[in-house]
């Protein structure tokens, strides 16, 4: 395999001067800081650099909060199209087995939140992070920000193999 080079922070902020970058522990986008947050430590790899031009995508799409969990794995293919078409341009290549897998995880968490706590049928979300189980009525409410530190650090690590 031939041996791409990866495109350096300073590049890829360079080439998106409507957005600002700033250092975190966790790779995220923050649309109320119009902010793109990076792991440094990571970016001497092609999975940081993947996860960096994922919230770059999801910059680039626009994205605000979600309200939803349907609306988040929505967001999250979104956000993955965009990076992939990045990679691309930076020779690179995001493989749609990858991509899978980070949707999964999300697949997982999202039933995960939508289990009935009583009768684990998979419930309704009625309205952003309620829920309701239509098998024995039972109802409940799961915290907005359930994307842990963890659990991103964990999709992190997935993209490594
Ligand atoms: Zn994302
Ligand atoms: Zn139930």
């Amino acid at each position: 395999m031939p041996k791409t080079t990866l495109p350096s922070i300073s590049e890829i902020k360079k080439q998106f001067p409507q957005f600002s970058f700033a250092e975190n522990e966790i790779f995220h986008w923050s649309p109320q800081d119009n902010c793109v947050y990076y792991d440094e430590a990571e970016l001497y790899r092609k999975e940081g650099i993947f996860q960096l031009l994922h919230e770059l995508g999801h910059a680039l799409a626009g994205h605000t909060n979600y309200t939803s969990g349907i609306q988040l794995l929505k967001i999250e293919a979104e956000a993955w199209k965009q990076a992939k078409d990045l990679a691309t341009s930076y020779g690179l290549k995001i493989s749609n087995k990858q991509i899978e897998r980070c949707l999964d995880s999300y697949r997982d968490w999202l039933y995960l939140r939508s289990a009935c706590p009583n009768c684990e049928t998979v419930a309704l979300e009625t309205e952003a992070n309620h829920y309701h189980c239509f098998n024995c009525m039972q109802k409940w409410k799961v915290p907005a920000d359930q994307r842990t530190r963890h659990y991103r650090l964990k999709l992190v690590n997935q993209l490594t193999n």
